[in-house]
């Protein structure tokens, strides 16, 4: 299990880290908000520990409705100092799935964290049969792909191309990784067929609308999500 802890205060920080780490999680951390937000975006978590206040203009509640309105889901348990009813209400307003005051025992913490991202598991499965991305709806099951209401339609190479860059969504995707997944291809047949897919792809989910989805990274590969 991947832990995303965003804190600021050094002892706190230092004994999340390692009380997670002696129950076998792997830990990352982040102490600003900058940054914190950063990795939350840049990689997958199974969740995340966020700090409610943070040195920065941002808080941690800041950062968790950034993330909802990108539609990422990663389960968080906010912590705070702030234990006022009306406080924690609004931590889990704002998207919060769970908030737990300082000072706090450990085991309960990882009783929380356990039950978050069990309940996560679930409710992933359930929904897994369609993805959302911004106004982007694609559904697994029908194969049905809408923009902002429109329906757009796809040959199946193109789907599966769409599938793909969806199902990692805001990671960089490589060309390797295309010609093997969406090609079945394990070595690279040295044309632009990945390069004819895209641009067509592109010209489908995203001409005509003010935010594109489908980027290129520069000698990369390519990245599908609202930030390029
Ligand atoms: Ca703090």
């Amino acid at each position: 299990m991947r832990i995303l802890v965003i804190e600021d205060e050094t002892d706190m920080a230092r004994y999340l880290c390692e009380g997670l780490r002696q129950a076998d999680f792997e830990v990352h951390h982040a102490s600003d908000a900058a940054s914190g937000l950063r990795q939350a975006q840049e990689y997958k978590w199974d969740a995340m520990i966020v700090d409610r206040m943070l040195p920065d203009d941002q808080d941690g509640l800041s950062i968790i409705r950034t993330l909802r309105n990108q539609q990422n889901k990663t389960p968080v348990l906010v912590l705070s100092a702030l234990a006022s009813l009306d406080e924690r209400v609004k931590g889990l307003r704002e998207g919060g799935d769970d908030y737990l005051t300082k000072p706090f025992a450990f085991p309960e913490l990882l009783a929380r964290l356990d039950a978050l991202t069990r309940r996560y598991a679930n409710s992933a499965a359930e929904v897994s049969r369609s993805i959302k991305i911004a106004d982007l709806s694609i559904d697994l099951s029908t194969r049905r792909v809408e923009r902002a209401g429109q329906v757009i339609n796809l040959q199946p190479r193109e789907f599966r191309l769409l599938e793909y860059l969806a199902r990692n969504q805001n990671q960089v995707v490589t060309r390797t990784m295309l010609l093997e997944s969406v090609w079945d291809f394990h070595f690279d047949p040295g044309t632009n067929v990945i390069d004819v897919q895209i641009s067509r792809l592109r010209t489908k989910i995203d001409k005509g609308h003010s935010t594109p989805l489908l980027h290129t990274v520069r000698g990369a590969g390519y990245k599908f999500g609202i930030d390029g």
